[in-house]
C-alpha cells in the first residue's frame, strides 16, 4: 500500500511539474485579454476582476484548426473567460469536423465536447497552435465507422509534434482510445473518448486496415480509475466545475 501511495505521489509530482511547465505560455504567443469571445459575443462577466481562474483562460491562445478534406480553417478559443466550453465555438467546430467525403452531401453532427477539450489540451501541452484534422465525423453507411460515426473520434496531427510524441502524451489521459498510424503516408493519431481506454498502433497505408496491434495493458484499468473531469481542461487551468476542495494542491 505504501509503495502504491509512493507511486501515486510520484505521478502527482510529475503531473504537477508538467502542469507548471505548461502553465508558462511562450511570450511571443500570448494574446492580450479580450472582452469579446471568438464568436463576437461579449463575454459574460462570470469571474471577479483579477481572478486567477479568469486570467488563466484569457491567456490561452486560439487554435487554428484545418480540415484537410475541405481545406477549411478556423481559429478559435474553445473556452470562455470563466473556463466554460463556449457552445457557439463548439458548434463551429462541429461544422469544421464534418464528413465531406461526398462534396455534394456534407454531413455534420455534434462532436463530443470532451473530445474537443482533449484536442485543445494536447495542443496547449505542446504549445502547438495548429491542428490538422485528417478525419473526424464519418457517417456510417455500408462500412462501420466506429467511434467516428458517433462524433467521439478524431484523426489528427499537431504542427511541430511527431505523431509518436503526440500519441505518447494522449496515452497518459484516462478513458480514451489512442491509435497511432505509423505508415510513412499516414502519420497521424486517432483519439476517441470512451470509458475503458484502448491503445493500439496500425501500420497500414492510407485507406487500408490490415495490421493492428493492441499495445494496452492492465495498467490502463488503474489509469481509468483515476479519471477526473478536471483533467480534460488544459494543464495549469482551474476548471469552473471543480470545487476548490477537489483540486489537488
Ligand atoms: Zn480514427
Amino acid at each position: 500500500m505504501r509503495r502504491v501511495r509512493a507511486a501515486v505521489q510520484v505521478i502527482v509530482l510529475s503531473l504537477t511539474a508538467a502542469a507548471s511547465r505548461a502553465s508558462q505560455p511562450p511570450i511571443h504567443r500570448a494574446s492580450p485579454p479580450s472582452k469579446r469571445t471568438t464568436s463576437g459575443a461579449v463575454a459574460r462577466p462570470t469571474s471577479k476582476p483579477g481572478d486567477a481562474q479568469a486570467s488563466s483562460f484569457a491567456k490561452l491562445p486560439p487554435l487554428s484548426l484545418t480540415n484537410i478534406n475541405t481545406r477549411k480553417t478556423v481559429a478559435l478559443r474553445l473556452y470562455d473567460s470563466s473556463g466554460t466550453v463556449d457552445e457557439q465555438v463548439a458548434q463551429k467546430l462541429d461544422s469544421l469536423l464534418c464528413d465531406a467525403r461526398d462534396r455534394d452531401d456534407i454531413q455534420t453532427r455534434t462532436i463530443e465536447r470532451r473530445l474537443l477539450q482533449l484536442v485543445y489540451r494536447a495542443a496547449y501541452h505542446f504549445s502547438s497552435d495548429k491542428v490538422e484534422v485528417v478525419s473526424a465525423y464519418r457517417k456510417a453507411v455500408r462500412k462501420r465507422e466506429g467511434m467516428h460515426a458517433q462524433g467521439r473520434a478524431i484523426d489528427f496531427r499537431l504542427s511541430g509534434v511527431a505523431a509518436p510524441t503526440l500519441a505518447a502524451y494522449l496515452r497518459t489521459i484516462p478513458r480514451v482510445g489512442v491509435g497511432i498510424y505509423t505508415h510513412p503516408k499516414t502519420q497521424f493519431v486517432h483519439l476517441d473518448v470512451r470509458d475503458q481506454s484502448f491503445h493500439w498502433l496500425d501500420a497500414s497505408p492510407p485507406r487500408r486496415h490490415w495490421r493492428e496491434m493492441n499495445i494496452g495493458s492492465k495498467a490502463l484499468i488503474a489509469l481509468d480509475a483515476k479519471y477526473s473531469p478536471k483533467d480534460d481542461w488544459p494543464e495549469g487551468t482551474t476548471p469552473p466545475t471543480v470545487r476548490r476542495a477537489d483540486v489537488t494542491k
